[in-house]
């Protein structure tokens, strides 16, 4: 059985102390570690206080996205060793609005992946079809085009231990879902890809989150498919409320 894992995106969102108060609220209330991985993807400045504010609790905190250089004369840069140096355990790579406003790459997130688990941290390996390519036929093509792209060069180990996030770019911040069979059908792809490159084992470990408007209206039936393991939620993340909620249905 895979562990269900809720992961909020914050993205450029909250001041420093709406994100404190956040942590300290949630920290008492998060659901055991045993039952559900809780994760917040906080914008990075904020991140060793929130790591700070939540030792020792069952809620992790992630970052959005990172360099793949451990160092390096980048400026403005985070690597991934300067997050590990402050213990994130998570971070968010590929998510469709840094590969469309920041023009990453599917071999720049290749890399990412790879010096992310160089540094201990688990990557959130984003990946999704734009609404065009839904409508002409090629959400497979794509989705299966992003991950194999991503995770080449590793192990079947080290793949059992990744999490990919489903997430179709129409249904991000818009209030449309994929129906719960279309994103299961999709992360059921995914899982294919996964066995087709690593076998079956890690095909069966690695988790697949859906994204894309998840909520706590909608977030039962979509844990209730075979294959999603998990959201990666933006917009209903930012309030203590509809996040604790989303982790009491995992
Ligand atoms: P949303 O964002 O839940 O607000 O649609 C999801 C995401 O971008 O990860």
């Amino acid at each position: 059985m895979r562990k269900p894992i809720i992961a909020g995106n914050w993205k450029m969102y909250k001041s420093f102390d709406e994100a404190v108060e956040f942590a300290e609220v949630v920290r008492e209330q998060v659901p055991s570690e045993d039952k559900v991985d809780a994760v917040i993807c906080a914008p990075a400045l904020y991140l060793p206080t929130l790591v700070d504010v939540v030792t020792e609790t069952d809620l992790a905190i992630g970052a959005q996205n990172m360099h793949f250089e451990n160092e390096g004369a980048f400026t403005g840069e985070i690597s991934p060793s300067q997050l590990a140096s402050i213990n994130v355990d998570y971070v968010i790579l590929g998510h469709s609005e840094r590969r469309e406003y920041f023009n990453e790459t599917d071999e720049a997130v290749n890399k990412k992946v790879r010096a992310a688990l160089v540094n201990g941290i688990v990557p959130i390996i984003c990946c999704g079809e734009t609404l065009e390519e839904r409508e002409s036929g090629q959400t497979e093509a794509k989705v299966s085009t992003q991950v194999t792209a991503a995770l080449e060069g590793f192990t079947p180990e080290e793949v059992k231990h990744m999490v990919i996030a489903y997430e179709p770019i129409w249904a991000i911040g818009t209030g449309k879902t994929a129906t719960s069979d279309d994103a299961n059908h999709v992360c059921g792809k995914i899982r294919e890809v996964v066995e087709g490159l690593y076998g079956q084992e890690a095909a069966e470990s690695i988790r697949i989150q859906y994204g894309g408007s998840v909520k706590p209206e909608n977030i039962e039936e979509l844990l209730s498919k075979e294959h999603i393991d998990g959201a990666l939620v933006g917009g209903a993340s930012l309030k203590v409320d509809s996040y604790l909620k989303l982790l009491e249905a995992a």
